[in-house]
């Protein structure tokens, strides 16, 4: 069948408006935070299940590729349509369907952009844990697929441990739905395989979450320090000495000089590195915890810890934190952000060498991370216009990728594979393991139509059946 029939297709399937195949339009789909750049060959918006699974039996009828796409926020390539084909955005489909209080569960289309659950959730004094730092503008099936973090899931678990349930269209337009609001459900667990699959067994189109009750308080503080070292070591001993605080992110200089310059938060400019630490709980324990923790980070080298005095201060240090990428942005024309993992007790280690890895390839590393789970944030400064710059990045990141693996961690915080990773799967994973994933995602997607090309490495060595 031609091209032209295939967007006749879609045409009627979601209205003419709604099917973008001018070269401008597609331009603007070809890539997202990553380096590497293909251009679908149409861009489809759709409004619910039934549109999906039309889209998907269309490009089976045509034996096209597809790709789902959120906010477009990953950094791994995920949403670059490796392969052509068509990118079914789905951020119109963007309401909460359910607030199931009693239960404590919410439903929700995942077009839904993450901060607005929340924003829907807290009047009722509710709230839905896992918090990119990028929620404004990542979406719930995007969260999903990612499997994404955010500074809050350092306590409480990353998607994964929040996600009961899914409606999903299949590779080849079948709708199905995994889980439930009970709280597990017999046979294998389909929800916990889809979540972190990156797209690649098919299309969520409706998403069931736990809810919390919201803490009764929160105190955030900000520990300074004069040395790296003495910060990441204070992350392993708070948690060596059983607290757990909410969240424990962490800034290096360069990260803190580029936050102060765009967003003016009050952060000190002479130190070399900062904990934002929050404790959350039950108002009449607070303060104890805080000052507990206060005295850690004393004893372990702080020069200074302050407590934010009100709400205000508190949500001007998060602005800080959670508009760090955005900050760093000022300080050169391109940044790749690794997504690196070490156990805890591996920080200062991993830190020494992504400085020495800077030296070696002559670039400039800020780091901004989840330091309570060990996951790192390397961003590596370059001019996308230099392409020897470029070259030295990639062997950069994927020496930090290594370093991770050497020391016991992973490749991947929360940011996925995508196209970034592909090689590096093999750092930790034997070609046995990752056949034995490739045969799940046949199982899915004998037609290999959902979004190919990502997280499964190319072939080396045939594995035995
Ligand atoms: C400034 C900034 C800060 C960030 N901070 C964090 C952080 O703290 N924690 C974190 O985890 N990540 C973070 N990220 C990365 C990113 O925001 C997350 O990976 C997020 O979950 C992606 O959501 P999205 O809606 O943008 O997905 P997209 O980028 O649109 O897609 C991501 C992947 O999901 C697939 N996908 C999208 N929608 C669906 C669907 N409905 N069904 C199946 N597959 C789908 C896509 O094919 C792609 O493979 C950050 C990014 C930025 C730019």
């Amino acid at each position: 069948m031609s091209e032209h029939a295939f967007i006749r297709d879609l045409r009627e399937i979601v209205g003419r408006t709604n099917v973008l195949a001018s070269a401008v339009d597609l331009q603007l789909y070809q890539y997202d935070g990553y380096l590497e750049e293909h251009r679908p060959e149409a861009v489809v918006f759709v409004e619910s299940t039934e549109e999906v699974a039309r889209v998907v039996q269309a490009c089976n009828r045509h034996g096209k590729p597809f790709v789902p796409r959120g906010g477009g926020t990953n950094l791994t390539g995920g949403t670059v349509p490796f392969a052509g084909g068509v990118v079914i955005e789905m951020i119109r489909m963007n309401r909460v369907l359910e607030i199931d209080v009693p239960n404590l569960r919410a439903r929700a289309q995942p077009g839904l952009f993450n901060l607005e659950l929340g924003n829907a959730l807290a009047p009722l004094g509710y709230q839905y844990i896992p918090d990119p730092a990028s929620q404004k503008a990542a979406t719930l099936g995007g969260n999903v697929a990612e499997n994404a973090g955010g500074p809050h899931c350092f306590k409480y678990g990353v998607t994964s441990n929040h996600v009961l349930g899914l409606t999903v269209v299949l590779p080849d337009g079948r709708v199905e739905t995994f889980g439930g609001k009970a709280a597990d459900t017999p046979g294998l667990d389909l929800t916990g395989l889809f979540v972190g699959s990156e797209g690649t067994l098919g299309i969520c189109t409706e998403v069931l979450v736990k809810i919390v009750r919201q803490a009764e308080g929160v105190k955030t503080l900000l520990a300074i320090y004069d040395s790296i070292e003495e910060g990441s070591e204070t992350v392993s001993a708070i948690v060596a000495a059983g607290m757990v605080p909410a969240t424990l992110e962490m800034m290096d200089q360069l990260v803190i000089h580029a936050v102060e310059a765009s967003l003016h938060c009050g952060l000190p400019m002479d130190c070399a590195t900062l904990l934002l630490i929050e404790v959350d709980g039950l108002k009449d324990d607070l303060e104890s915890q805080a000052a507990a923790i206060g005295e850690l980070c004393k004893a372990h080298g702080a020069r200074e810890v302050r407590v934010a005095k009100d709400d205000a201060e508190r949500a001007l240090l998060w602005a800080g934190r959670r508009g760090a990428f955005g900050a760093v942005a000022r300080l050169a024309p391109s940044f790749l952000v690794c997504d690196g993992t070490v156990p805890r007790t591996a920080l200062p280690q991993v830190l020494k060498k992504v400085a020495e890895v800077a030296g070696k390839y002559d670039l400039r590393i800020p780091n901004v991370f989840h330091a309570g789970d060990g996951n790192l944030h390397p961003l590596i400064l370059f001019d996308w216009r230099d392409a020897d710059m470029k070259a030295r990045v990639l062997k950069a990141g994927m020496e930090i990728l290594t370093l991770c693996a050497e020391l016991g961690g992973t490749i991947s915080g929360e940011h996925g594979v995508g196209l970034e990773k592909l090689e590096a799967m093999r750092l930790v994973m034997t070609e046995a393991d990752i056949q034995a994933q490739r045969r799940v995602k046949a199982a899915f997607d004998p037609a290999n139509l959902s979004n190919p090309g990502k997280m499964f490495p190319a072939k080396e060595v045939a594995c035995e059946r």
